[in-house]
């Protein structure tokens, strides 16, 4: 599960240089690369890459090569189409020499570069078809200025695919009642199969008997045959992507040579055995030696992942993300797993719902390499892995943030105006730029190492009480316990802060964005339905509500704007301990009632007054909704026998030139 993804609003940003508490901007980075429609690109950098040693960077610039060339399957995946339509579209990018300061160009590359950006001609985040704002007359044009070997056979083809908004108008179609796979325009699965037939299929190979079940379907395309019989068609070297995948293997192998570990060699292996064979055991297999390799420093995930992509839920997307352990930040999340006990002993709910044993959840903080496939350009911001629950149950999962990329996106907020148009005083934004970036951190840490784990049901409590809330509930009991301890002074004795009132720029954060903020991401009139959301406003409106008669925390008034003040952090924790301690309850007791109320009253209605006002003040700052990265080039430096002596890193490479060249070069 790809857990977490940013905000499109962090709010926290500090870039001063000189100062370890948050994100430091190296000055001769140019973090902003490009700004178009919806969009905007940013760079990451990667600290440590230059002390690694060169077996470890052997290791990364193969594993990275072999992420890379696995790009055309996400496009692909994502629908027929777009690899015809990429080529088309690059080459008369490429070869026009027309009027680029016509509405027509103009528009035509900002298309271009939201096909780029979404590995294809639909949103990455709403599903949707693209509409082009230039003329199909305009396109035809261009398109027959091209050199022949350029020139599509099918240009009326594309041309409907690209501008007539009835044909593939959704990648993965999600709604109720129509077949989803005849309705999405994904391509995962064969011509003419229905949906009905897709399920009859699977059904009758799984048995639910099967306590180690693979996971059907993960990497084959369903195909009905021209006699009616429906066969699979597996993603392998002799099969469907072969020629992808037998230069993953082969990069790979190179890869495997620098693993830093017996283990680690044995699992790349099994990875190339699995791609060779197209085995789901083997997948399994790779998975489980991967997920109990947590030595190495070095560590990679390649291959059909998540599927999102999938209406159906079943096939993988093309993903592959490589990083090595940030070991400083690393030692953050192993502290407060060590402390787990001491947090547990001492929280504030009924000691009856408390665990007599607990065990941290040991998270470790990862600096991303390269971001390839589904995860690229837009990405997680951490990734908890493997997605078989079997595999979780007997073997665990692998828990990490990606902190150079959490880094960036604060890197890249800072100026652009949000602090200064929402927070409510210049000490709290100073506050916020200096403890934001770290305190956020913690509050993730302390969610995911300690808070999903705390606590007990009591005996016979049924773990799926509370239904359609148990989400929720589960999410804000996590949050509530990081926001309980974030502003405990353990932190500052176990060194994890150096200043005792630290806490109050993430809390200051999280009312605003749970009572304002939040909303920009909700349409006109709609409610909210997703469940960090729902418990992000059912905490902050209930400790504003609790706290009124001690005026805890007021909403304000300035130049018509409304703020958020906050007059009692120390009042503002102890509220929040006391929801800590109604939620566990409900969770404890499996009292839905009371878990409903609480879900109904608080987390699901918005403020129509505050959200028209938050909207417009959001919009005339004009932020881009959705994010995503270039990733740095890596060139190799060889000596005169064409040995590798060393890997540079560089941070210069525009998103077109950079999508463009991996079109050019790794095309198989
Ligand atoms: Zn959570």
């Amino acid at each position: 599960m790809n857990l977490k993804f940013a905000m499109p609003l962090a709010i926290c940003c500090a870039a001063t240089v000189g100062c370890q508490k948050h994100a430091t901007a190296d000055p001769e980075v140019e973090y902003k690369v490009d700004r178009f429609a919806d969009i905007e690109v940013i760079r990451y950098t990667v600290p440590g890459f230059d002390s690694l040693s060169l077996d470890q960077k052997k290791l990364i610039y193969y594993l990275n090569e072999a992420a890379i060339a696995g790009r055309d399957i996400i496009w692909d995946q994502n629908c027929k189409y777009n690899l015809p339509i990429r080529a088309m579209l690059e080459a008369v990018y490429t070869n026009f020499d027309g009027d680029k300061s016509s509405d027509n160009y103009k528009a035509f590359e900002t298309y271009l570069k939201q096909v780029e950006f979404a590995n294809g001609i639909h949103h990455h985040y709403s599903m949707d078809k693209f509409t082009p704002l230039f003329s199909r007359e305009w396109l035809a044009e261009a398109v027959n200025e091209l050199p022949a070997e350029s020139k599509p056979e099918n240009f009326e083809e594309l041309a409907e695919v690209i501008f007539n908004p009835e044909v593939m108008a959704k990648r993965v179609n999600q709604a109720d009642g129509v077949d989803l796979i005849a309705t999405s325009a994904c391509n995962l699965y064969g011509g003419g199969i229905t949906q009905q037939e897709v399920e009859a299929y699977y059904n009758k190979l799984k048995d639910p008997k099967d306590e180690t079940p693979i996971s059907y379907g993960l990497n084959s395309k369903l195909v009905k045959l021209e006699d009616g019989t429906i066969v699979e068609e597996v993603y392998k070297v002799d099969g469907v992507y072969g020629k992808q995948i037998e230069k993953i293997c082969e990069l790979l192998a190179k890869a495997s040579e620098y693993a830093e570990s017996p283990a680690q060699k044995s699992y790349i292996d099994k990875l190339i055995e699995f791609y060779r064979t197209g085995s789901l055991k083997a997948f399994d297999e790779y998975s489980i030696q991967w997920v109990e390799d947590t030595a190495d420093s070095v560590d990679f995930i390649n291959g059909f992942i998540e599927s999102y992509g999938d209406p159906l839920g079943m096939t993988g997307q093309y993903e592959s993300i490589v990083n090595f352990k940030n070991e400083k930040a690393s030692h953050r999340t192993e502290l407060i797993s060590e402390n787990a006990q001491w947090f547990e002993d001492r929280s504030p709910v009924d000691p009856r719902f408390r665990k007599p044993e607990v065990k941290g959840v040991s998270a470790k903080v990862i600096t991303a390499a390269i971001l390839a496939g589904d995860a690229y350009p837009a990405t997680p911001i951490g990734i908890n892995l493997p997605n078989a629950n079997w595999i979780r149950a007997a073997h665990g999962s692998k828990s990490v943030t990606l902190e150079n990329i959490t880094e960036a996106y604060d890197i890249a907020a800072h100026g652009n105006g949000f602090a200064e148009e929402f927070v409510i005083d210049e000490p709290t934004r100073q506050l916020m730029d200096d403890y934001g970036f770290i305190t956020d951190n913690l509050h993730t840490d302390l969610h995911e190492c300690l808070g999903h784990g705390s606590g007990r049901l009591l005996p016979g409590v049924d773990p799926d009480a509370l239904k359609a809330h148990g989400s929720t509930l589960e999410e804000a009991r996590a949050d509530l316990f990081a926001l309980y301890y974030l502003a405990d002074p353990k932190l500052v004795e176990l060194g994890l802060v150096d200043n005792a009132d630290a806490y109050k720029a993430e809390y200051y954060k999280y009312m605003l964005n749970g009572l304002m903020t939040q909303l920009v991401r909700i349409e006109p009139s709609k409610d909210l339905e997703e469940a960090h959301m729902r418990n992000r406003q059912l905490i902050a409106k209930w400790v504003f509500e609790k706290g009124q008669p001690d005026n805890v925390v007021e909403l304000v008034k300035q130049d018509g704007k409304t703020f958020v003040k906050i007059n009692d952090y120390e009042a503002l924790r102890g509220l929040f301990g006391q929801l800590l301690a109604e939620v566990q309850r409900i969770k404890s007791e499996g009292d839905y009632e009371a878990g409903r109320q609480l879900v109904e009253n608080y987390a699901v209605k918005v403020d129509r007054q505050i959200h028209d006002e938050v909207m417009a003040r959001y919009n005339a700052l004009d932020i881009a909704p959705y994010k995503g990265f270039v990733n740095p080039v890596y060139t190799p430096v060889t000596d005169k026998n064409g040995e590798i002596t060393d890997i540079k890193v560089s941070y210069t490479e525009d998103f077109l030139p950079q999508v463009l060249r991996y079109s050019k070069d790794y095309s198989f």
